[in-house]
C-alpha cells in the first residue's frame, strides 16, 4: 500500500492517514521528500477500500501494492498450476481441447458429436444439459438424461465431460456424470455456488463475466480455492463493448495478462466469444498462439439443425481443420497439442 500525500498536506493530514493504516494493520514507512510526502504500507489486511484513502483530505494518489486476492496469485505458485483430470493435465505442456455442441439435444446428436470431437484430437467433450438462456422460451437443456447421454458418447470414445451446473443445487448431480464443472459467464458472480464448488473436489471452469474484470474473475477463482479446491481453470469467453459485429469481444490479452497474475491455467472460449462461426478459427489460432492453455469450442453435427447457438458451432470438417493448424501453432510457442 502506497500513499502519496499532496504539496503543501498538513502534518495532520499526514498523521490521519498513517492512523488509519496502522488501524488495518500496516506497518508505515514514511519519505518525506522536498514535494510529496509518501507514506509505505507494508503487512496490513487484503480487504480493505483504496478509494477510502484517495478522497482522504491531503491525499494525492493511493495505490495497492498486493493484489486483492492471494491464493489465486501468481505469487502463492510461482511454478503454475497443471489441472490433472483422467489422464488430461490442463496447463501443462499440452494445449487442451474441449469441443462439442452448446447443449445436449438427443442421444444420437452427442453420439455424433463424440465421434467428430475424439477422431479430431479433443480430450473432452463439451455440452450443457442445464442452459443458462437468456430468454425463458428457450431450449433449457435434458437435464439429468441430457448428462447421462453425454457420460455415454464420451465413454464409448475415450473423451472427458465438462458441463454446466447452473446452481449450487445442481452440484452433486452433476458431478455424478461429468469431470469439469463448467460455471458460466452468468453466474462467475454466483457466490454461494463458487463456495460451494470449493467445498468439493471435481476441476471446476470458471468462465469470464460479459461484464466482468479480470481482477473480478480472480477473486472469483478466489471464493473456489478458499474453500480448498485448487482445481481451477479460467476461461475468456468474450466480454461486451461497444462492438456489435461479433457477439462479444473475446479479449486474447486477457490470455498473457492472467498468466502473469495468476498461476492457474486459462482456456479461451472462441465460439461465444465471437458468436460467428468463421470468426471461431481465427481467433482460437491467435489464444494458443498467445499462451492459452486450451480452448472450448462448439461443434455439432449439423449446426444449422442445432437448438441453440448453431452460428457459432463449426462444422465437423471446419474443427478437423481447425485442429490440423492447431498442431502447427502449438509446437512454435514451445507446446503440443
Ligand atoms: C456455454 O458454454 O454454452 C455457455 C452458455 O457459455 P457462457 O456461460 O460463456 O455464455
Ligand atoms: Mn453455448
Amino acid at each position: 500500500m502506497l500513499v502519496v500525500m499532496q504539496q503543501g498536506a498538513t502534518e495532520e493530514q499526514v498523521q490521519h492517514v498513517i492512523d488509519r493504516l496502522v488501524d488495518l494493520g500496516f506497518d508505515v514507512h514514511r519519505s518525506t521528500g522536498v514535494i510529496h510526502t509518501v507514506l509505505g504500507g507494508v503487512g496490513g489486511r487484503y480487504d480493505f477500500d483504496l478509494a477510502v484513502f484517495e478522497v482522504m483530505e491531503g491525499v494525492k494518489e493511493a495505490h495497492r501494492i498486493v493484489s486483492p486476492y492471494k491464493l489465486a496469485s501468481r505469487s502463492f505458485r510461482p511454478e503454475g498450476t497443471v489441472v490433472q483430470v483422467g489422464g488430461v493435465a490442463i496447463g501443462g505442456p499440452e494445449v487442451v481441447v474441449m469441443a462439442g455442441p452448446c447443449s445436449v439435444e438427443s442421444r444420437e446428436q452427442i453420439e455424433r458429436a463424440a465421434e467428430i470431437v475424439a477422431r479430431a484430437g479433443a480430450k473432452i467433450i463439451r455440452g450443457g444439459a442445464f442452459r443458462p438462456r437468456s430468454s425463458p422460451y428457450a431450449f433449457q437443456g435434458l437435464g439429468e438424461e441430457g448428462l447421462k447421454m453425454l457420460r455415454a458418447a464420451a465413454d464409448a470414445h475415450g473423451l472427458l465431460v465438462v458441463s454446466e451446473v447452473m446452481d449450487h443445487t445442481q452440484i452433486p448431480l452433476v458431478a455424478q456424470w461429468a469431470d469439469i464443472l463448467q460455471v458460466g459467464a452468468r453466474n462467475m458472480q454466483n457466490y454461494n455456488l463458487l463456495r460451494e464448488l470449493g467445498r468439493q473436489q471435481k476441476p471446476v471452469l470458471l468462465k469470464r463475466g460479459v461484464s466482468a474484470t479480470i481482477e473480478e474473475l480472480l477473486l472469483s477463482a478466489e471464493y473456489i480455492l478458499t474453500g480448498g479446491n485448487y482445481n481451477v481453470i479460467l476461461c475468456e469467453r468474450g466480454i461486451r463493448t461497444f462492438e456489435t459485429y461479433t457477439r462479444n469481444t473475446l479479449d486474447i490479452s486477457a490470455i498473457p495478462v492472467v498468466k502473469k497474475l495468476s498461476h492457474l491455467p486459462i482456456v479461451a472460449d472462441p465460439s461465444h466469444g465471437t458468436g460467428r462461426r468463421d470468426k471461431v478459427a481465427p481467433m482460437a489460432r491467435a489464444a494458443i498462439a498467445a499462451g492459452g492453455d486450451g480452448l472450448l469450442v462448439e461443434v455439432h453435427p449439423d449446426p444449422e439443425r442445432a437448438l441453440n447457438e448453431g452460428a457459432q458451432s463449426l462444422f465437423p470438417e471446419q474443427f478437423e481443420e481447425l485442429m490440423a493448424q492447431l498442431r502447427l501453432i502449438a509446437p512454435a510457442v514451445g507446446r503440443k497439442l
